[in-house]
């Protein structure tokens, strides 16, 4: 008899959107209050200065009712103009998405090729601003985290360089899946718009943006003539100010993020930063042990929130996939680019812990079995060997 109910809870391992803690749940279905209303006022200012501490600034934070990509939209259209020179780095697919976007609002990014397997070399991008001597450039955009290969490029050194160089450029940041995973400092490391979003390390549903701003890039969004409504920092900045919003904005999601930005809190962020770090690695010993190949060649740059893994030739990632599903009740992420259909990635951020990922784990070593991927077994227990070090093996007696 075939089953149309798949049992027990879905591995949802992709990189984003994220598995919604109950709490966070139980947050966004309290009752709708009036968005001009004393009560709003209160919930805004608990968002509003709550965020600056994931992002780890003092100036504002914008939150739009938008996607990441809203966000990623709002940064270059409120500190540029049409015209400008941008130069941006190419990670993998998300990178490439925000270079298409800015050639559609009216930049000219200057796109920095790589193989998809390294993340953003701050060298290159010293040389280039050096090369620049009429400073053209007005921005360089960078991923954090490149959801779509798993490479995290240090900002710090990409700051550096900036400076090294001497140039004046904006530096735009996507920090949309490692925000609130990985450790990140938007005043320390000089970002002048960090742009994040809310379905994964935050742990919210998708459809809530950010973007944190510099003082270097408000004074740039005087200037810049680059068409925005919606987006338009200037009357965001002047309602928050009295704890509104320029239009409805999402209350509910609102609700749920006080509630995210205290659980990462309570957890503390060196220690969700700490277990991210921890699930990575035990993610790639798996994957090592396995036999198979880490899609980025980077051990400096690994992502601390994904795993993209490849699969020997002739095997096509997107049937694993679909297969581990049927089978297993697990999504993965999908592969893209020239490297569409070879490898697929392992999501383990968010509200995750060792026992689930133990779990995702043993269900990709069943699924690669089961599909006829040749692997060496022993993934789960290089995993599971790590973990139990991790947390200090043997040392405490029970
Ligand atoms: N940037 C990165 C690094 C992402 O991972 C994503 C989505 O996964 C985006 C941008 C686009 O965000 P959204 O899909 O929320 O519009």
């Amino acid at each position: 008899q075939n089953s149309s109910r798949p049992v027990g809870r879905h591995f949802l391992q992709i990189p984003g959107p994220t598995t919604v803690p109950d709490r966070v749940q139980r947050a966004i279905s309290a009752p709708i209050i009036d968005h001009r209303g004393p009560e709003f006022a209160k919930l805004a200012k608990k968002c509003l200065d709550g965020i600056k501490t994931i992002f780890k600034t003092t100036n504002p934070v914008i939150i739009y009712t938008a996607t990441g990509t809203g966000a990623w939209e709002s940064a270059l259209t409120n500190t540029l103009s049409p015209g400008d020179k941008v130069l941006m780095l190419e990670t993998g697919q998300f990178a490439t998405l925000w270079k298409k976007m800015a050639e559609r609002i009216g930049l000219v990014p200057e796109f920095i090729s790589t193989d998809w397997r390294h993340g953003a070399d701050p060298s290159l991008i010293e040389k280039r601003l050096r090369e620049d001597k009429n400073k053209e450039i007005k921005a360089v955009c960078v991923l954090h985290n490149e959801t779509s290969t798993g490479a995290l490029t240090p900002i710090a050194d990409i700051r550096k360089a900036i400076d090294a160089a001497s140039h004046p450029a904006l530096l735009m940041v996507d920090t949309i899946s490692s925000l609130a995973s990985a450790d990140y400092r938007h005043d320390e490391w000089g970002v002048d718009v960090s742009v994040g979003g809310a379905q994964k390390g935050l742990m919210l549903p998708p459809g809530m943006s950010f973007n944190a701003v510099s003082d270097k890039a408000l004074a740039a969004n005087k200037t810049s003539k680059l068409p925005k409504s919606f987006f338009a920092w200037d009357d965001m900045l002047n309602m928050n100010k009295v704890g509104f919003f320029p239009y409805t904005p999402a209350t509910q999601m609102l609700q749920g993020l006080v509630v995210g930005i205290e659980m990462l809190h309570e957890e503390g962020l060196e220690n969700v930063f700490a277990r991210h770090a921890r699930l990575g690695e035990a993610t790639r010993r798996a994957v090592a042990a396995w036999g198979l190949e880490n899609l980025n060649k980077n051990a400096d740059q690994y992502s601390p929130t994904i795993t993209a893994v490849m699969l020997p030739e002739g095997h096509d990632a997107d049937k694993f996939r679909a297969l581990a599903l049927e089978t297993f009740n697990i999504s993965y992420g999908a592969s893209f680019g020239a490297y569409a259909g070879k490898y697929f990635r392992i999501g383990h951020l968010a509200d995750i812990n060792d026992g689930t990922l133990v779990g995702a784990l043993g269900i990709t070593e069943m699924a690669l079995q089961l599909a006829g991927v040749p692997i060496k077994k022993g993934g789960v227990q290089a995993a599971v060997d790590y973990l139990t070090t991790a947390h200090g093996g043997g040392a405490k007696k029970a």
